[in-house]
């Protein structure tokens, strides 16, 4: 097979994942496909091809993140990034057409980077049910003893600045790790003591 041809098929097998696959692979994840099913391909021919069809307006490039993006659907549309897990999805956008912006004269448009930042519920789900990270885990600590303690009071017994605590202690509060048993008094909860238990 000559360059040529491989080429293009190579362009076709990053087409046809990326129509299957519009979850905006990265560069890498499209070489690992291509690399099924051409053993022999490169990064760097890879590249290539995925700049030749983002140039010729079949695949649209995101930067999004910290990294290049592939994405199948070219139309005017915006992405929703979830800051937890990485995921993207595609949005709507009804109320912002192109015509919104005042693009200068002479541009031809090639897509469209509007990255709206979020978490998703699947991460949402699963994030505020456990208190194993470390802030968590630090606050639970300095009230270990069971003792009722002010805000001030655990926020200058785990390091931390007063005004800072204020949301992961609601976050516990809401989730049955300590409770408040009068207005900025806050008692760990068995819960509570079972999450710290756990972790050491
Ligand atoms: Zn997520
Ligand atoms: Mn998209």
């Amino acid at each position: 097979m000559n360059k040529g041809t491989r080429d293009s098929k190579q362009r076709k097998i990053i087409e046809e994942y990326l129509k299957e696959n519009n979850n905006h692979p990265t560069a890498t994840e499209i070489f690992d496909h291509v690399r099924g099913k051409m053993p022999n391909v490169s990064m760097a021919t890879v590249y290539r091809n995925l700049d030749i069809l983002a140039r010729t307006g079949k695949l649209q490039r995101l930067s999004i993140g910290s990294k290049s993006r592939f994405d199948s659907t070219t139309g005017w549309h915006f992405h929703l990034l979830c800051q937890s897990c990485g995921k993207i999805v595609d949005i709507d956008h009804p109320k912002i057409p192109k015509e919104y912006f005042n693009i200068p004269n002479g541009y031809e448009l090639k897509g469209c980077n509007l990255e709206i930042i979020g978490i998703c519920p699947e991460c949402n789900r699963t994030m505020p049910d456990t208190c194993t990270d470390r802030y968590s885990q630090e606050l639970l600590m300095a009230m270990a003893n069971g003792n009722p303690m002010s805000c001030i009071q655990i926020a200058t017994s785990a390091g931390r600045h007063p005004q800072s605590v204020n949301g992961k202690l609601k976050s516990l509060t809401e989730n049955g790790f300590i409770v408040s048993i009068e207005k900025g008094i806050y008692k760990i909860t068995n819960k509570g003591l079972q999450c710290l238990k756990e972790e050491k």
